[in-house]
């Protein structure tokens, strides 16, 4: 028998003792496998529909619907970000985030439960909110600012945040408000993505449930489509796992392993774009064409109060408004760093006029930008050029 062949015989091997407690020691280091000698150190993506099964169907690798050692290393990866040391979370990868987040939202509710969603969270919310409604589930949405779902919670089964909401930016206080959806029986849902898990564990202020689109800043290279679901309720989190093999929401090994390689560098990207965005935030909002301009990470921001006692980072996400949609048209249209597209958290900066989808109860001049990993001088040069060229 060779040296590899004794090693590694639950497919996945076991997880690596938490060497470091510093988020770059911990995202470079995260879901890797103990090593074995002659192999890579993060195993390369297993491509299998099926696996060696001869005998009884024992677990953990069967069929490929069910479970594959890339998503295991992966999420084992994820949950040590979302609740480092705490071996009681477990986490799920799904093919996209609303994957994820249908997952939580059709597997915990039934016909005639109640469910709370805010009312300026993410663009395909109402269409979830539609299908809820058409299964016999009650909606009733609230604002994030403000904590404003505290008053719709009354006899409310689940309780979805969106903090910071996007495109908004605005904050709600996880912990008042899973507190006061526990005191009523409700499970409580914190959609991550746009904070990471470098930026705010949910779980730990009280979540039942951490779901996050990968697909943004969590890999960050505009390249992949990923979703995940964290939780610590073994109950709840099997009916998550259910609803993955029933609707066969699950992410291609590929997918997973570029995803894995990529939060890597989740530290050193975060740390980047944020601190950068808070500078462009600085300069922006010094011009007199811009209003309503929104960085939680800035101490004057509306949401900074709440967002410095719950995140540790603050987003790579800054929105403004210019005066009219004329104006922020030809302001996209003179950036050169900063590429037309939807979508956020990728190491090359985007924006767009957020009004062109319909749906975001924005103003028509309202941009989302989204800060990459460009050099800050760079960036912030950029778009104070565009302004100047889009004023005439
Ligand atoms: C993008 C996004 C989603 C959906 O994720 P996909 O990976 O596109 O399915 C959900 N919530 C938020 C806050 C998002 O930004």
């Amino acid at each position: 028998m060779s040296e590899s062949d004794t090693d590694n015989r639950d497919g996945a091997g076991t997880p690596r003792p938490d060497p470091g407690t510093g988020d770059g020691t911990r995202a470079v280091r995260a879901g890797l496998p103990e090593p074995v000698k002659h192999e890579p150190t993060l195993p390369g993506p297993v491509f299998a529909a099926h696996f060696h099964l001869p005998g009884e169907p024992t677990g953990p690798y069967t069929y490929g619907r069910d479970e594959n050692p890339t998503w295991t290393h992966l999420e084992r990866a994820i949950g040590e970000l979302e609740a480092p040391g705490q071996d009681d979370v477990e986490t799920l990868v799904f093919a996209s985030g609303m994957a994820a987040i249908s997952s939580v939202l059709f597997s915990q509710l039934r016909a005639g439960d109640v469910a709370v969603l805010p009312d300026d969270g993410y663009q395909a919310l109402p269409l979830v909110r539609t299908q809820l409604e058409a299964y016999g589930i009650e909606v009733r949405t609230a604002p994030t600012g403000g904590d404003a779902q505290l008053d719709v919670l009354d006899g409310a089964g689940l309780l979805w945040i969106e903090t910071p909401s996007n495109p908004g930016l605005d904050v709600c206080d996880v912990r008042r408000l899973a507190d006061a959806a526990h005191a009523r029986g409700a499970l409580v849902a914190v959609d991550n993505t746009l904070a990471t898990p470098l930026g705010q564990r949910p779980l730990d202020l009280g979540a039942d449930f951490s779901v996050a689109s990968g697909t943004k800043q969590l890999t960050g290279h505009g390249d992949v489509l990923l979703g995940y679901v964290a939780g610590r309720d073994a109950e709840a989190m099997a009916a998550v796992r259910r609803w993955r093999k029933i609707v066969g929401a699950i992410p291609g090994p590929m997918e997973a392993w570029l995803a894995h390689r990529s939060i890597a560098t989740l530290q050193l990207r975060v740390d980047r774009q944020n601190a950068t965005a808070l500078k462009v935030a600085e300069a922006l909002r010094a011009r007199p064409e811009i209003t309503g301009l929104r960085y939680p990470g800035l101490p004057d921001d509306p949401s900074h109060k709440i967002a410095s006692q719950q995140m540790r980072r603050y987003g790579c996400v800054v929105s403004f408004t210019l005066p009219t949609r004329a104006r922020a048209d030809r302001f996209l249209d003179a950036l050169r760093l900063v590429e037309g597209a939807t979508s956020f958290g990728g190491v090359r900066s985007t924006a767009e006029r957020r009004g062109r989808w319909g749906g975001d109860a924005v103003p028509e001049g309202f941009v989302r930008l989204s800060v990459g990993a460009e050099d800050p001088e760079d960036l912030v040069a950029d778009l104070l050029r565009a302004l100047e060229e889009s004023a005439g």
